[in-house]
């Protein structure tokens, strides 16, 4: 049931955009007027559309709170979904306009910083895709994550303003907008209820992105909150001689979504972003209630209608929002209040990493919400009584499990006492929940513990990015296998079949071809496409340890020069990652990969045999690029701390063999695609365990490798650095002094023998594209389509 493309329609939308633009005719029209034009012409049409029939059987519908959608390029993606590519590309081919080259003009809304918010998108995707009634609510950040450019191999960031204001996709209804109230102080009443007059308010203008499904003909919103002054001109005070202290309130609203905080795995404690979160949430709050109540909804039956899904804990804020309302607007007791939350929320947790771990001052959360502080308090003091039951007298896990302790709000806890559902993101990781992070959460409350493993969705990440490997395996399989990947088995009878392995090889030099002209063009370095493509793409950050990645690529550099005619297979590393400005290691280690980059690069005695590349400003669209170019995949996290990865997924669905440790995700893609045919090293968590406790000293396995000292020294020395013995030396004390946390050295052995078992398959073309081909035919359980239904059938509409 698609929607059906009307030709002339869309032919008269174009023709008001371009007569919009002041323009005589269409041709007038810059690349990024026809991308604009086609766009506003397109949102048009889908806007005018009519609304699928509602579900027979009502399911609950689905909120999923997220301070970050990382949706990338949305014109290409929703052309794909509507299914009106093919028409549309003939509509731009009689103006003699290629959409290929319009859709290149889109910047990305980059509203995110990495996985988490990429999840998000893949989810609303999935949600649209399969049916489940959804809205996603985020915010409309002015500026989205920083843009990366490299002076002298260190990182730049610049502001990225992708121009929200004439986005095309928007539409704005004005009719949504909601006033948030903060600050200010709570009077006591006769009653002996608590209210709230806040200091000020902002107000929250509703901007929805369209979320397609996949030629369903459903479209639902992502709704995302954009903040101005609740009166741009305030009268009143300017008659009260107030006017600065009103203008200085519309300056501050205009400030609250300005910045998306460019933080990934660890969290700040700022003033600005506790106020983001709350405005978000009680935006999306007071949308939910409206809804419900529009609809003529008792406001007991909330649960039975809608369930909150909370992206990590950033919108935990939420939860003593909705109590709030309940018990001051809608004047229920305690009781029936709580009844209602806590059959609301579900929390999905995305860290085990203490850093990462919200925590609020308490100082901050009084003084900017009173009676959200007041209310979580009262959560607090009634659980108590619960763990008091239950542990008499035990003060050590009373302190553990407390939401409100040594003068902070610890916001997991809060959305563990408050939700009726809690997973983790892979298998590994939710059994690591319940083990290390909530081992007594789940004495309390086993069933409330979840695994779904999470998941991306193959139609962007296949069909938009690699439309010959669709068209190659529609070819073979005659399956609707974009919405039910499990389909994608069927090419496993492919695998040894030498017709189709060269087409599939195929596929894959020319994408390694399109993404060499992209580096050639950027950054004017010359890459050999029949070399391994070896591919690590994600945020920087340590436990990621894009830093054991350099240095198997130093060991490399050294054993060419110790024997110069060393027969090798030749590699390509290829880098995308954005280092938090704040970040100072974590940009150590892009200046380190940077500097040694250039060294080897422009080592005549490497000649082709190697190569290093950090491609700049890494984004969804550069990913689209990057991905269905690599042979290999990093996936070399220190195990335990990768809660799943998607990358890892994107990757092995393109036909790249894994090189990874048995951490996130990476366990269930071993399982899925077999031993055979991926990289498996490095110590287990079991093992990582183990070691730290027994005591690790990376100095003494230095000393006793000579190889791995060599390569240290060469860091240490200036060597890479035109002399500069201290242009490392952030990233040399967390190895070596600061006792190597993450346990690169001690992982560093085992990593290059897993790269040397790459070198083996390699060589062989039959067999490594065999197993490349084993790889996209076996990881179709990692669509988001499959996560969304676990969702369902687990947490949302599972039977309580
Ligand atoms: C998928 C994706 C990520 C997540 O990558 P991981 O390897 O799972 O950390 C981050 N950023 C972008 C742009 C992505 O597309």
């Amino acid at each position: 049931m698609q929607v059906q493309f009307d030709k002339s329609v869309f032919q008269a939308a174009l023709t008001r955009q371009w007569q919009r633009f002041g323009l005589h005719q269409a041709q007038e029209m810059t690349p990024h007027q026809w991308w604009q034009a086609t766009s506003a012409a397109l949102s048009e049409q889908l806007n005018a559309s009519p609304l699928p029939p509602a579900a027979k059987q009502p399911q609950r519908h689905v909120n999923y709170i997220s301070m970050e959608f990382l949706i990338g390029r949305l014109t290409a993606n929703n052309l794909i979904n509507l299914g009106w590519m093919a028409p549309v590309q003939e509509v731009l081919k009689e103006q003699g306009v290629e959409l290929a080259d319009v859709l290149e003009q889109e910047v990305d809304p980059a509203l995110g910083n990495g996985g988490l918010g990429r999840l998000a998108a893949c989810f609303l995707d999935s949600m649209a895709t399969v049916g489940q009634p959804a809205t996603g609510y985020g915010l409309n950040y002015q500026y989205g994550l920083f843009r990366q450019s490299f002076r002298d191999g260190e990182q730049q960031e610049a502001p990225d303003n992708w121009h929200r204001e004439s986005y095309p996709w928007f539409c704005h209804n004005s009719a949504l907008s909601v006033d948030v109230g903060f600050g200010g102080m709570l009077l006591k009443q006769d009653d002996g209820r608590e209210h709230w007059i806040p200091e000020f308010s902002l107000r929250g203008e509703a901007w929805d992105l369209p979320v397609v499904g996949y030629q369903n003909g459903v479209t639902q919103p992502l709704r995302l909150w954009k903040a101005g002054a609740v009166q741009p001109f305030d009268l009143g005070r300017f008659n009260d001689g107030e006017f600065l202290k009103a203008e200085k309130q519309g300056v501050e609203a205009e400030k609250l979504t300005k910045v998306l905080y460019p933080n990934d795995h660890h969290q700040a404690g700022k003033r600005l972003r506790l106020m983001q979160q709350y405005f978000q949430c009680a935006c999306s709050v007071a949308d939910i209630l409206r809804r419900h109540h529009f609809l003529g909804r008792k406001i007991e039956d909330l649960p039975r209608y809608e369930v909150i899904q909370l992206n990590d804990t950033h919108p935990t804020i939420a939860i003593p929002e909705l109590l709030r309302i309940l018990l001051d607007e809608q004047q229920l007791e305690w009781d029936a209040a709580w009844t209602i939350v806590s059959q609301t929320f579900a929390y999905t947790n995305h860290t085990l990493m203490p850093e990462a771990l919200e925590c609020w001052d308490e100082k901050l959360v009084r003084s900017l919400l009173p009676r959200h502080f007041s209310l979580i308090k009262q959560i607090n003091a009634r659980f108590k009584k619960v763990v008091e039951q239950r542990w008499p007298g035990d003060k050590r896990v009373w302190e553990k499990l407390s939401i409100h302790q040594n003068k902070q709000v610890r916001m997991a806890n809060l959305c563990v006492v408050s939700g009726f559902a809690v997973n983790g993101v892979a298998a590994l990781h939710s059994d690591l929940v319940v083990k290390d992070l909530f081992p007594e959460y789940h004495q309390l409350w086993p069933q409330k513990f979840h695994n779904v493993t999470n998941g991306i969705t193959p139609r962007r990440w296949l069909k938009q990015c690699n439309p010959a490997l669709a068209a190659l395996i529609d070819s073979k399989l005659n399956v609707e296998w974009l919405t039910d990947l499990d389909a994608l088995k069927g090419l496993e009878a492919f695998a040894d079949d030498r017709a189709f392995q060269q087409a599939y090889q195929n596929i894959k030099q020319e994408n390694k071809r399109r993404l060499t002209h992209y580096v050639q063009q950027t950054m004017g370095i010359t890459l050999n496409p029949e070399a391994i493509f070896d591919v690590q793409i994600k945020r920087l950050h340590e436990y990621k340890r894009q830093h054991l990645n350099l240095l198997h690529i130093l060991s490399l550099y050294r054993q060419l020069r110790d024997n110069p005619e060393r027969d090798c297979v030749p590699r390509v590393f290829l880098f995308g990652a954005k280092a938090a400005p704040g970040y100072y290691l974590a940009k150590n280690i892009i200046h380190a990969i940077n500097k040694v980059a250039e060294k080897i690069n422009n080592d005549p005695l490497v000649g082709d045999r190697l190569k290093v590349v950090f491609i700049p400003d890494y984004k969804v669209s550069v990913a689209e690029l990057m991905i269905p170019a690599a042979d290999v995949s990093e996936q070399i996290s220190t195990a335990g701390k990768e809660a799943s990865g998607t990358g890892n997924m994107k990757l092995a669905l393109n036909g790249a063999l894994t090189v990874g440790t048995l951490d996130g995700a990476n366990v269930e893609i071993a399982e899925q695609v077999g031993d055979e045919h991926i990289f498996i090293f490095g110590k287990t968590v079991d093992e990582v365990k183990a070691l730290l406790s027994a005591g690790y000293d990376p100095l003494k396995l230095r000393k006793q490798d000579k190889h791995l000292n060599s390569l240290l020294k060469e860091l240490e020395n200036g060597f890479f650095s035109g002399g500069d013995k201290t242009a490392f030396k952030p990233l040399l004390d967390s190895l070596l002094s600061g006792g190597d946390p993450y346990l690169v050295l001690a992982d560093f052995a085992d990593y290059c023998a897993a790269q040397q078992r790459v070198d083996v398959l390699y060589r062989d073309a039959t067999q490594w594209t065999r197993s490349a081909i084993l790889n996209t035919a076996r990881v179709g359980m990692f669509s988001s389509d499959r996560s969304i239904r676990d969702y369902q059938q687990r947490i949302w509409q599972a039977k309580r």
